[in-house]
């Protein structure tokens, strides 16, 4: 049931502020917002939950996926362009969003010198082996299934993941920290602590304002030309999780802040607004770094493969979540031996066996099913080919130097760490869309409030949250005061 109503205007007897533009939430998406807005002439109020902005974009990784062209991939030596990227973004993530999709890589040279021009920083240096995040500084790495097959023979692969020069895990921090310094050098006008509880809607439908909450004060906050909805994912509203992410795995755990709740999406909702892509997530458990750990193969509880190993941690995922049990293991030889290195994954050694069969008899699979698994991807990785999963060539070993290691990767043994994908069904604009694929007038949503482009971990690239969210965000702050019509 959704917590959140809708206010009619005529229910409020007088606002008690009055701005051109409301932005609900200050993470990476409403930050960018707020500043179009701002600088479009706008008068803008942000209403932040938290003490200060921030968001879940301050914990993260400051992955951000762009490309076409930046000027890290050319310092770098890559050479890509809108179109190869566009190529490569419908290919992997499907064409629902095919506007978006052209408009973000058509502009993403501009988004990526506008980021600078704000003073989020980026290395002009390439990270060239495996990895999920970077903990030193380098600022491009591959971050998705660009290599993996098919889509590296429908677009040219090139890294896109463009990780701000920051300390630590937490990347995402020095990307929030200029951008917020620019909404305060602006003049965006904040109220924090402050929880928007309801939007308001004039007879028409119309958004016109919010109604918040801070501490016992309630308040109506009037919007002239609208409100920007950027309150970040859901996966910390346990309700929300189970009703719409039904196939994840009860041991998985949430990524997000405290206030990642869904509240915007409920918000809009409660506004008439349609959702899209609800049931999905992205789930993580990496089995690289380090990349040598890609040359062993992934079976089922059967001994069989089902995913080329060289996918996308998520995609990985996605394909062990659908195996029964929601079980696998990673098999690898003496030659490449390794602990995986992703800490919080807990992939654990199960033992390690001097012969095939004995690994096979230990995991309780059907007799032979490992070994012929096994005898089938050696014969053809001697001959440097993968037929069943394409695995690149690159990570194609024979796997027969014994001794030989077995480590669990289920979902039940090992700690996966997910982030939700659904949210506020959007057109290019940012403008929200009711069930009837019309704009709701002056509502707006970006960043993870509103549904991903890439609509499944199968698909998805690390940096398609900070990427796109930037981006929307500021095309919805440029929206929201150049127009107010209703475009579908
Ligand atoms: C550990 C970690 C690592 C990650 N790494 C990456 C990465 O490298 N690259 C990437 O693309 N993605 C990454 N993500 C995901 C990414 O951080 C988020 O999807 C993204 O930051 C969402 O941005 P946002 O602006 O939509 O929301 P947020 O940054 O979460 O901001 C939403 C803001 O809205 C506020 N808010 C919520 N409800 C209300 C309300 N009702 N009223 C007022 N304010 C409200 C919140 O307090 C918050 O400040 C990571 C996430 C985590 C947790």
């Amino acid at each position: 049931m959704n917590p959140f109503d809708v206010i009619d205007e005529t229910c409020v007897t007088q606002f008690d502020d009055c701005a051109d533009v409301i932005v609900v939430g200050l993470g990476i998406a409403g930050a960018c917002a707020a500043i179009e807005a701002k600088r479009a002439g706008g008068d803008v109020i942000a209403v932040e939950r938290a003490s200060a902005g921030g968001g879940a974009s301050a914990l993260s990784s400051g992955l951000f996926y762009l490309g076409g062209g930046t000027a890290v991939q050319q310092a770098c030596g890559y050479s890509d362009d809108a179109q190869n990227m566009y190529q490569f973004m419908i290919a992997s993530m499907g064409s629902d969003n095919a506007q978006a999709v052209r408009q973000y890589c058509d502009q993403n040279v501009e988004h990526f010198n506008w980021l600078e021009q704000q003073g989020v920083p980026f290395e002009r240096s390439c990270y060239k082996d495996k990895a999920v995040f970077l903990m030193g500084t380098e600022g491009l790495l591959s971050t998705g299934n660009e290599k993996v097959w098919p889509y590296r023979e429908l677009a040219r692969p090139v890294p896109r993941g463009h990780q701000v020069t920051g300390e630590g895990e937490s990347t995402g921090n020095a990307a929030m920290q200029p951008l917020l310094q620019v909404c305060s050098e602006l003049g965006v006008r904040g109220y924090y602590d402050t929880r928007v509880q309801a939007l308001i809607t004039d007879q028409s439908g119309t958004v016109v304002g919010v109604k918040t909450q801070q501490g016992g004060d309630t308040r109506f906050l009037k919007a002239n030309k609208g409100v920007v909805l950027a309150t970040g994912g859901f996966a910390m509203n346990p309700d929300m999780v189970q009703l719409h992410l039904q196939g994840l795995s009860a041991t998985a755990e949430a990524l997000g802040s405290a206030y990642s709740d869904g509240s915007g999406i409920q918000l809009g909702v409660a506004a008439g607004a349609d959702t899209d892509a609800m049931q999905n997530y992205i789930a993580t458990a990496s089995i690289y770094p380090p990349g040598q750990l890609i040359k062993g193969i992934i079976v089922n509880e059967s001994g069989q493969r089902f995913v080329a190993e060289d996918s996308y941690h998520g995609r990985t995922a996605e394909f062990i979540a659908k195996q029964s049990n929601q079980r696998a293991f990673l098999i690898v030889d003496s030659e490449i031996f390794a602990y995986p290195e992703i800490e919080t994954a807990r992939h654990q050694l199960i033992d390690g066996y001097e012969t095939i069969e004995e690994m096979e008899q230990a995991l309780a699979m059907p007799k032979d099913a490992l070994v012929a698994t096994l005898n089938q991807y050696n014969t053809a990785a001697r001959d440097g080919v993968d037929p069943d999963f394409m695995k690149h060539p690159e990570w194609l070993k024979p796997l027969d130097q014994g001794p030989y290691a077995a480590f669990y990767i289920s979902f039940s043994q090992s700690i996966y760490l997910y982030m939700t994908l659904g949210g506020l069904k959007t057109n290019a604009n940012a403008q929200v869309l009711n069930s009837k694929g019309i704009a709701i007038p002056g509502l707006y949503a970006a960043g993870a409030c509103s549904a991903h482009i890439p609509k499944s971990g199968a698909s998805y690239a690390s940096g398609m949250s900070l990427g796109p969210g930037s981006f929307f965000g500021r095309v919805a702050g440029r929206h929201i005061m150049s127009s107010n019509e209703d475009t579908p």
